[in-house]
């Protein structure tokens, strides 16, 4: 049975089902034999909240194992090495990965490259020498980095940001300190955004640069690991960056126009997270699909309630209305077309419908639903952060909003 009609490339069918093969036995299966490690928070993190070196193995063993399948950089451009299957590729694998694994599977992070932390598009503008450094370890999926953007006092206004590099000898020393950085803990590279022309950054005409700096250069230190939900570990970090000395070779992109770089990267982000989102919202609607037949209670099913019923086959509306507009932008991004108003739409509509439909799957099972066991919890608060993380649902509202009002209706 499909629910869409759109045309999808022919070669996407046979790499989906080898995509889950491949998770079923390397995601799946290795968190059912490390379960304790891998599903334990206290087994998991340390106190200082940061991953149990023998869990960032097993992150680089799925990475590596990934890249060699040929799955870990199937949506990388070709001019990097990669499969170039285009954002329609990203997304369908990433939705399908999601739904198939769930959030226990959490490893599943690792299977797609995912643009901040693994070889993407961004990655296009490194130098040379950068490139011949990196780019073979990053592609097979031992390397890892992220991308040191957001500020104690820059968040959605990101052109607030107070890291300076300030010229030295050919190069420069960047300072400052960077907030909410995804695995700069376990990374090995980090980009890193900060002001080259404080005049020009006041004004928001650029003046800020990206550098692409090894995490074990001298003066990185991440002072804390930020702990969210109740988690007692945590993946997001805080550094703080002391005349950390960069080389011409480390700026990535043009010097002063660094923010071309995050905005890239940040559009990837945004069918990632449409994508995310959508998969756990389906893995946990189907598991609240199930459960409804099973649970009984004044004499049948819950599922023969209207008050049960009816609120999940709105949220399964939703759903579907967002996997469809996923496809979509998708579709428009690889014909070249920019979509912001669509891939705003999107990643906007997704990350909301896909917490109500979580929210009404832990609403299905009762008391069941708060519990560690069955992870809906988890999936909530993942899709949760994502109404904030690649931009806030009001800032995608203001962006469709500006492209409404300078004329772009197409609807
Ligand atoms: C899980 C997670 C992972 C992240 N990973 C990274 C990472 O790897 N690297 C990185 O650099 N950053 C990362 N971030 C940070 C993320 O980019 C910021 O949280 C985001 O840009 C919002 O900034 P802020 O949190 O400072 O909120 P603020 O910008 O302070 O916003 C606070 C509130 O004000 C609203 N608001 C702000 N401006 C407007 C406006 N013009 N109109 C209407 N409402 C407005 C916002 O929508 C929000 O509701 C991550 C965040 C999360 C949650």
């Amino acid at each position: 049975m499909t629910a869409i009609a759109a045309i999808l490339p022919e070669e996407l069918v046979p790499i989906t089902y080898a995509v889950e093969a491949f998770c079923k036995a390397e995601v799946i299966g290795r968190h059912e034999k490390h379960h304790d490690l891998l599903n334990d928070p206290r087994n998991t993190f340390r106190l200082d909240g940061r991953l149990e070196d023998a869990v960032v193995e097993h992150i680089r063993a799925v990475r590596m194992a990934s890249a060699k399948a040929g799955f870990f950089n199937v949506s990388v451009p070709a001019s990097l090495g990669g499969a170039d299957l285009g954002m329609i590729a990203y997304y369908t694998l990433i939705e399908h990965v999601y739904r198939l694994c769930g959030p226990h599977n959490w490893l599943c992070d690792f299977v797609i490259s995912h643009w901040a932390f693994g070889p993407s598009a961004v990655l296009s503008a490194v130098t040379e020498e950068a490139r011949a450094q990196i780019l073979p370890g990053m592609m097979a999926g031992e390397k890892m980095m992220c991308f040191g953007m957001s500020e104690p006092g820059a968040g959605s206004d990101a052109a607030m940001l107070q890291t300076r590099a300030v010229p030295d000898g050919d190069g420069w020393k960047i300072s400052g300190r960077k907030i909410w950085t995804t695995h700069i803990p376990i990374a090995d590279y980090c980009i890193v955004f900060a002001q080259t022309d404080p005049e020009l950054a006041a004004k928001k005409r650029g003046g800020i640069s990206a550098f692409l700096v090894p995490t074990s250069a001298p003066g990185i230190e991440v002072e804390s690991i930020i702990r969210m939900h109740g988690h007692i570990g945590g993946y997001e970090g805080i550094t703080v960056f002391d005349e950390v000395k960069v080389e011409p070779w480390q700026l990535v992109g043009e010097l002063h126009n660094g923010f071309k770089i995050g905005l890239l990267g940040v559009s990837m982000g945004r069918i990632y997270n449409s994508a995310r989102a959508v998969g756990l919202a389906r893995w946990a609607l189907e598991m609240a699909i199930e459960y409804a037949q099973q649970r009984q209670a004044f004499g049948g099913p819950i599922s023969d309630l209207q008050g049960v019923s009816f609120p999940l086959a709105d949220a399964a509306t939703e759903i579907h209305a967002a996997h469809l507009m996923g496809i979509n932008v998708a579709q428009l991004l690889d014909r070249g077309e920019r979509a912001v108003k669509e891939l705003s739409m999107t990643k906007s509509y997704s990350v909301q419908a896909a917490t109500r439909a979580i929210d009404q799957a832990i609403q299905t099972h009762g008391a069941m639903g708060f519990t560690n066991e069955l992870g809906l919890h988890e999936a909530y608060a993942r899709v949760r952060q994502a109404n904030v993380a690649d931009g806030t649902n009001e800032i995608l509202a203001r962006t469709i909003a500006q492209r409404l009002f300078k004329g772009d209706v197409e609807l």
